[in-house]
């Protein structure tokens, strides 16, 4: 059976992806060698890390800056998984990207396991263990770099002067529970589990196609290097996101 085949027997497709489906936009996945983290060290990037140091939120700004700079647009891959929300084949999709460029592509039901790199968030005055204990407060990033256009750089919460980051999952940070909820209940609806450029090594979120293959759903893969749910799958592609998808997407609609 082929991915197309599988899509088209489908009514609820929900599409789980990883930074694989964001190099073909220029983001390195994390285990390019041209990536982010060949220019800055991972361990310095842990949240107790950005806690402690007013010096590591200092860079985490800089890159964040140099992050959205670059201008990303989403390729064909992300516009594919679009197109099957759009024609009613699926409720949404759980991604690990922090980089919006689902959203870009026009899919509107987008669960961020990871957070936004678009908006911040107070953190709280002393967050400890991972745990963000902020007040409520979020912002479009813009105001953070208006902050620091301005000549802060460590912008603190305008509401009770607690750490500002941006609303993403760092190293050792707890992920957010409302995120991994809604992730969970839209994965345990799917009848084809569709896995694109993800490693599936990170857990917990790797257990998200286990547990839709518990529920009876089918599992596609499409990655360009083997993952460790191989075995399981109904059905692995190696190959680039933006060359399968796009092709087995539209075939299925067409029929
Ligand atoms: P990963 O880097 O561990 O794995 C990415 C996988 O995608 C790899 O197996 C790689 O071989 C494959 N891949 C790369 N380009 C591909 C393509 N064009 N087509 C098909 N497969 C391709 O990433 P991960 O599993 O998503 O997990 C690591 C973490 O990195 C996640 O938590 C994610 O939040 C974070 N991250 C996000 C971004 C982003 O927002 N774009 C970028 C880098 C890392």
């Amino acid at each position: 059976m082929s991915l197309a085949d599988l899509i088209a027997d489908a009514d609820r497709v929900v599409a789980f992806t990883g930074a694989g489906v964001s190099t073909e936009s220029g983001i390195p996945d994390f285990r390019s060698p041209t990536g982010v983290w060949t220019r800055y060290d991972p361990q310095d990037f842990t949240f107790d890390r950005y806690v402690e140091s007013a010096e590591v939120r200092e860079r985490s700004w800089r890159m964040r800056r140099e992050f959205l700079a670059a201008g990303y647009t989403p390729n064909p891959a992300h516009l594919a998984l679009a197109r099957l929300e759009q024609a009613g084949r699926s409720p949404g999709l759980v991604t690990q990207n922090i980089d919006g460029l689902h959203q870009d592509a026009g899919s509107r039901h987008v669960v961020e396991i990871h957070g936004t790199a678009r908006d911040v968030m107070c953190i709280g005055h002393q967050p400890r263990h991972g745990t963000p204990d902020g007040c409520g407060w979020r912002m479009p990033v813009d105001w953070a770099l208006a902050q620091l256009d301005a000549g802060d750089p460590d912008p603190l919460c305008p509401l009770c002067g607690g750490l500002v980051k941006s609303a993403t999952v760092s190293f050792e940070q707890v992920l957010f529970g409302d995120a991994l909820e809604a992730a969970v209940s839209l994965a345990g609806t799917a009848d084809l589990l569709l896995t694109v450029g993800s490693s599936l090594v990170v857990y917990p979120a790797a257990d998200l196609p286990l547990l839709a293959l518990r529920n009876g759903a089918r599992l596609a893969i499409v990655n360009d290097e083997p993952t460790p749910l191989d075995d399981v799958a109904d059905l692995v592609v190696r190959g680039r996101a933006g060359d399968v998808l796009p092709e087995a997407v539209d075939a299925a609609l067409s029929r």
